[in-house]
């Protein structure tokens, strides 16, 4: 018998091969919804909906269940290869120069949502095809929605990823994707623009190093600092572990609203500092809540 998690999430599940000035890590553990549950999974009891082939090794699997995340939504398909990105931060630490992408089992997945996870109050679409964002959104059509997406989506699937925008609670983006997305080059009119064109909750927008903008409705803005963090060895998935620290902080303490809004963003801020400290999600694998808890002070401590 499955479990009702907290959240359930739909995103990509990948072997990533990334180069920062570090060195190059070939085909480790990534994806966005990989990165997502392991960060919300301090925090919450998450459902993965994702696809694999069966090149996928199972200490990744293990390691998943091994944090409490649920995979009775995860399709292995035999004979298949799992999704492939690989990228790389030498010219910008704060965004991703993509390599090369390579669908494979990914480009005929069709998400199949256990009836228990439609039960779950929240819902994190993380990046994966708009389209299929959306099939799992009229499957959860009750639910708390949160959703991502990146600029790969914005280029190559407009017109779907602007109908799931309308119909989520709260927008997470980057600073360059909403720039790209509204075409205006200044942040801050970027996030007005989409405030008025989809009027989500919440729009929250990442600036890397440089911290995040919450924007609300009726002109409710909040800037957040980012934690100052001197070694950035692997930037891959912060934007992912920035939204596991948020949805994990709303299954613990309900939806977003203009007085409890910033401190969400500050347990997505203290998620994405930790994970940039090592490759892929190697960060996470010994970190605990207290610790997770102890940053959301500085946090607070740096804003005050
Ligand atoms: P982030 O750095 O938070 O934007 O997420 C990085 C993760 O996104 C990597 O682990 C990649 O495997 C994954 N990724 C890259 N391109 C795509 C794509 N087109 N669709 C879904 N996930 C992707």
């Amino acid at each position: 018998m499955s479990i009702i998690p907290d959240i359930t999430a739909v995103g990509s599940m990948a072997l990533d091969t990334v180069t920062t000035h570090y060195g190059t890590h070939e085909n480790c553990l990534g994806g966005s919804a990989v990165y997502f549950s392991m960060s919300a999974s301090f925090q919450a009891k998450v459902g993965l909906i994702g696809v694999v082939g069966d090149d996928f090794p199972k200490e990744h699997t293990e390691l998943l269940k091994e944090h409490g995340i649920d995979l009775e939504g995860l399709e292995v398909v035999k004979g298949a290869k799992t999704f492939r990105w690989s990228g790389s931060y030498l010219n910008d630490v704060n965004a991703a120069d993509t390599h090369c992408t390579m669908l494979n089992v990914f480009a005929t997945f069709e998400p199949k949502i256990p009836e228990n996870y439609k039960k779950a109050k929240t819902l994190f679409l993380a990046n994966i095809l708009p389209s299929l964002q959306m099939k799992v959104i009229e499957q959860m059509p009750d639910s708390y929605k949160v959703c991502d997406t990146m600029n790969f989506y914005i280029n190559s699937a407009r017109d779907e990823l602007e109908k799931v925008f309308e119909k989520v609670n709260v927008i997470v983006m980057n600073d360059g994707e909403a720039k790209m997305f509204t075409d205006c080059p200044n942040l801050i009119a970027a996030g007005k623009k989409i405030m008025e064109r989809f009027s989500p909750e919440y729009l929250l927008l990442k600036k890397g190093e440089h911290g995040s903008l919450v924007f609300g409705r009726n002109g409710f803005m909040k800037a957040v600092p980012a934690f100052p963090t001197e070694r950035v060895i692997d930037p891959t998935g912060a934007g992912d572990s920035f939204a596991g620290g948020v949805l994990g902080f709303i299954a613990r303490n309900g939806r977003l609203n203009d007085e409890n809004v910033t401190e969400a963003v500050r347990y997505g801020t203290a998620m994405g500092s930790f994970l940039v400290t090592a490759f892929s999600i190697d960060a996470f694998r010994h970190l605990t809540l207290e610790k997770i808890e102890e940053r959301v002070e500085a946090l607070r401590f740096l804003s005050k």
